[in-house]
């Protein structure tokens, strides 16, 4: 057999390995055969077939490429902290073969040209898929729509002006109903700024304990329970709640989809294993909006996975470079890495932790982010692109600066010891982790 870190071929079979397919939540040995790019077989047992080139999966596990529809990409205008080509090297080490970008670039993303310069250079570096979501007002101002029609067509899948809420319930409405006929959602960073104010941290016994001005629960719970009315008036929109982080946005969101009101939810992996009191060491890359909330927040997210309330994780990847973390705890900016450490903290927090199976908890990274903004990918289905990730489950490691491939080094997460690694990621049957990167 052939090895996997030197894959030339564009149609193969890769054997001796355990498939997982979230989207039928199932996990078996077998092998999985590849041809021009696209998934041609997933079976069971080893491969008797040699018409094809045979590589060894070695044992390792073998799932869809993971999907992160939170990231902040930081190109054009930030690439001191992170650019399309180290930010997707970023997702492919961490098994993500497509992305979603948000808006808060400079300029924003209100404008086709800016779509298209992310696609050309997404393509040029030739890493991870990356699927530009627009900015929902020009400039992300809240004052006027941005066009949407021509950025779809441009390539943008949803419209955002995440890195801040829409602010007034007015434009809130009018997002909807033009986002609403072009069948792209609607994603909210929920946050009402008046109640957060000066706030650093989540309001709290820690927050008067630390000395740190804090952000109540209901910032981000006003700013949904608001949208949540607005959907109810907005026919055939869409809505997705970005980053949820509290108990009480658990129970607007369930009785939403108790309603039947068309809303999905992601969380990041950070509410689901750190919170508030981790701030006692006042460590910046901690600083994250919306915060580190409570312990029974914490609980309160990982049980709305669980029961689905919560559709899926993403990373809310936000690099930032070390001299803007280096500061004291007031004057640091908001949000850590998270692309290279959100598959392990899920093996670690979620599966290992006994509260999914390992299909269920690659569903929340892979078909169904997918199915949240739209997008393609997440499956095992046949002639679907072979977007594929091979991992050890079980392989501990310990998250260091100098490992991360991101531009930035603000990881929440250094020197936590984690499971789970990845060994292999493939894009449109691509070995990527093999190959250098372009830029
Ligand atoms: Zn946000």
């Amino acid at each position: 057999m052939l090895n996997l870190a030197q894959l030339t071929h564009r149609s193969y079979i890769i054997d001796n390995v355990t498939v997982v397919d979230p989207k039928k939540n199932t996990t078996f040995p077998g092998h999985v055969a590849v041809v021009d790019g696209k998934i041609d077989a997933v079976e069971r047992g080893r491969a008797k077939e040699a018409s094809l080139p045979i590589y060894d999966g070695a044992g390792l596990h073998l799932a869809p490429g993971f999907i992160d529809i939170h990231v902040h990409l930081r190109e054009p205008g930030h690439e001191y902290k992170e650019t399309i080509a180290t930010g997707t090297a970023a997702a492919v080490a961490g098994g993500f073969t497509s992305v979603a970008c948000m808006p808060n670039t400079l300029p924003a993303i209100d404008d086709r040209s800016v779509v298209e310069f992310i696609l050309r250079q997404a393509k040029f570096v030739g890493l991870a898929k990356v699927y530009p979501i627009a900015a929902a007002t020009m400039g992300r101002k809240g004052e006027i729509l941005a066009e949407y029609h021509e950025l779809v067509a441009a390539g943008a899948v949803a419209v955002s002006d995440d890195g801040s809420p829409v602010a007034s319930a007015n434009m809130a409405r009018r997002v909807l109903e033009y986002a609403a006929p072009l069948g792209i959602p609607f994603i909210e960073h929920c946050e009402d700024m008046s109640a957060t104010g000066e706030g650093v941290m989540h309001e709290g016994f820690y927050s008067t304990k630390l000395g740190l001005k804090g952000i109540p629960a209901f910032s981000e719970e006003a700013c949904l329970a608001r949208d949540l009315v607005i959907l109810r008036s907005v026919r055939g929109a869409r809505y997705h709640a970005a980053h949820m982080s509290t108990r009480g946005s658990v129970q607007l969101i369930r009785r939403a989809k108790d309603e039947g009101l068309p809303v999905t939810a992601e969380t990041a992996p950070h509410y689901l294993c750190l919170e508030d009191r981790d701030l006692e060491t006042y460590n910046t890359n901690l600083k994250i909006n919306p915060p580190l909330r409570s312990a029974e927040d914490r609980v309160a997210m990982i049980d709305a996975l669980k029961d689905g309330t919560i559709d899926c994780i993403a990373s809310d990847h936000a690099p930032h470079a070390a001299h803007e973390k280096q500061v004291e705890f007031n004057a640091a900016p908001n949000g850590s890495l998270g692309l290279e450490t959100t598959f392990p903290l899920i093996m670690t927090h979620l599966v290992r932790a006994g509260h999914l199976t390992l299909p269920q908890a690659l569903a929340l990274i892979t078909h169904r982010p997918a199915e949240c903004l739209g997008i393609p990918g997440g499956t095992l289905a046949r002639g679907a692109a072979a977007d594929l990730v091979l991992f050890n489950p079980d392989e501990s490691w310990v998250v260091r600066a100098e490992d991360l491939h991101s531009r930035s080094r603000n990881s929440a997460f250094l020197g936590h010891t984690v499971s789970g690694r990845v060994k292999h990621t493939l894009v449109d049957g691509v070995n990527v982790t093999a190959s250098p990167i372009g830029v």
